[in-house]
């Protein structure tokens, strides 16, 4: 484990006492402390399952058994994660009105467990604790699909309108983003002095294309990841280290 150099955590306090308006961007990374496997590390999800591309999804009953099944076996971890340490860190930036939005990549829900309004969370790939129809877009909670499912593979079907295309409320690989949130997203981003990107490897797009529209846009840019970046050239800060620890440290909260 890689502990970040302290003058690079004072230096992240600094920058942070002088920005007016900063917009927190997080991967997957932030959530590795409460036990949710990231993607691309070492025995993350990546090297276990290749994700399902969405036109698989649409065009295969057995894709979308198949995309029930790995979420259930996934889903005691999910179920029972909390946030950690850099949870708890951004809830507390944004609780002093310095944060206007929180832009992330997870489908997890712990930044709103860990207390950051609904509103001023941007999911750009959707969330994974509750399902949705593809066809008329009626909320679903899981615990009866779920329940279902796990008795005899039961497909779930909508109770608004029959279909059968239901899914986890996630953005796939070769789904459309979410119109909405991308538009909130970019306009956070242009409006902000200070963007910090945490626990993302910034590789996929369009999600990482956010911190270059904001160091274009004249803002100033963190990058705070564990391993180095394709994106770390335009950072002004990139920090080497854990999250919890280091962002802990730079917001004095535990
Ligand atoms: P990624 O797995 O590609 O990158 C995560 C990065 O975080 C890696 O570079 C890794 O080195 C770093 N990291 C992991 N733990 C860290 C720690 N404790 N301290 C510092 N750095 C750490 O993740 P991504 O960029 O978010 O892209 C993966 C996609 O998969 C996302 O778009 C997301 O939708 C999805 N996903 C979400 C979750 C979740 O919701 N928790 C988990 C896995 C994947
Ligand atoms: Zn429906």
């Amino acid at each position: 484990m890689a502990f970040a150099n302290q003058d690079d955590v004072e230096r992240l306090h600094e920058l942070l006492e002088a920005a007016r308006s900063v917009v927190i961007f997080t991967g997957a990374g932030i959530s590795t402390e409460s036990g949710i496997p990231d993607f691309r590390s070492p025995g993350g999800l990546w090297t276990k399952y290749k994700p399902i591309d969405f036109s698989d999804f649409m065009a295969s009953e057995e894709m979308r058994r198949e995309s029930w099944r790995r979420k259930f076996a996934m889903d005691r971890t999910m179920t029972t994660a909390e946030p950690n340490r850099g949870h708890r860190a951004v809830a507390r930036l944004v609780d002093t009105g310095k944060v206007s939005a929180v832009i992330t990549q997870n489908v997890d829900g712990l930044h709103q467990a860990s207390g950051v309004p609904d509103m001023q969370v941007i999911e750009l790939h959707g969330n994974a604790t509750y399902a949705k129809c593809l066809g008329c877009g009626l909320r679903h909670e899981l615990d009866p699909i779920k329940e279902a499912f796990l008795a005899d593979e039961t497909m779930p079907i909508c109770t608004g309108c029959g279909s059968e295309f239901m899914k986890t409320a996630t953005i796939s690989f070769g789904q459309s983003m979410p119109e909405e949130e991308m538009a909130r997203a970019q306009r956070e981003t242009l409006a902000c002095d200070l963007f910090i990107a945490i626990g993302s490897s910034l590789v996929v797009y369009p999600a990482a294309g956010f911190p270059v529209m904001a160091k274009q846009n004249g803002s100033g840019m963190v990058i705070l990841n564990r391993e180095p970046t394709d994106l770390d050239q335009y950072a002004d800060l990139v920090i080497n280290g854990e999250i919890g620890p280091t962002l802990g440290d730079a917001v004095a909260v535990n």
